[in-house]
């Protein structure tokens, strides 16, 4: 797996990075989808200087010109629901991309211990395309694991890249098992713990709470 983790560089995206992750800034609902919105679309400005781009002839009002333009065919993939705010920014960019959506949820057994429950299920054919599956938060990385075995019979991808906000170390070195080795998994920045609730540490919280509010 080829692994670009976006923190390490300053830039803008650390201050939106910063508001998501801060007690006193993130509870305010709209500033905290807007934020891991805009650091969809940084992932998606990043991540699309590693795809394939032809030529194309534009024509202005005042003659032609060649510009190199990405020529994938991508199957945006999001879980849901903490995910809608990473696929809105990741489609704002990707606007012609087609759209998947996956519901995976932690089913406990007791207070430590979840397994993966996947639901519902759409998605287009991924044969010979370029799949982005998204999600925010790579906590266990067993989500995005079982989202993956859920979609090997809508196709084989081209080429797959991963989008997340926050991952852990953990989650990185298991899902490197689980994806083929070209897999490129594009993360803004990663926290080094995981508590025994399978949160990351000092991570940011529920994110889906964070963006939707708190669930029964
Ligand atoms: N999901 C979240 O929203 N936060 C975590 O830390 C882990 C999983």
């Amino acid at each position: 797996m080829i692994v670009t983790i976006l923190d390490k560089k300053d830039s803008l995206l650390n201050k939106f990075i910063s508001e998501i992750r801060d007690v006193s800034i993130q509870k305010d609902s709209m500033r905290f989808r807007k934020n891991i919105e805009r650091i969809g679309e940084i992932l998606a400005y990043e991540l699309s200087q590693s795809l394939e781009y032809q030529s194309k002839v534009v024509t202005t009002p005042l003659g032609t010109k060649i510009v190199q333009v990405p020529k994938n065919d991508i199957v945006l993939c999001s879980i849901l629901r903490a995910g809608l705010p990473l696929h809105n920014g990741l489609l704002n960019y990707f606007d012609d991309a087609e759209n998947a959506f996956i519901s995976a949820y932690r089913k406990h057994i007791n207070d430590t211990e979840f397994e993966i429950k996947v639901e519902y299920f759409a998605s287009p054919s991924l044969e010979g395309k370029t799949l982005i599956l998204a999600d925010p938060m790579l906590a266990t990385g067993q989500s995005i694991i079982s989202v993956f075995e859920g979609l090997k019979n809508h196709g084989t991808p081209k080429e797959i890249y991963l989008a997340c906000v926050i991952g852990s170390t953990q989650a990185i070195e298991l899902i490197k098992k689980h994806f083929p080795s070209t897999t490129k998994l594009w993360i803004a920045t990663v926290d080094n713990k995981l508590n025994d609730k399978g949160y990351i540490i000092p991570g940011l919280g529920d994110a889906g709470d964070l963006a939707f509010g708190e669930k029964l």
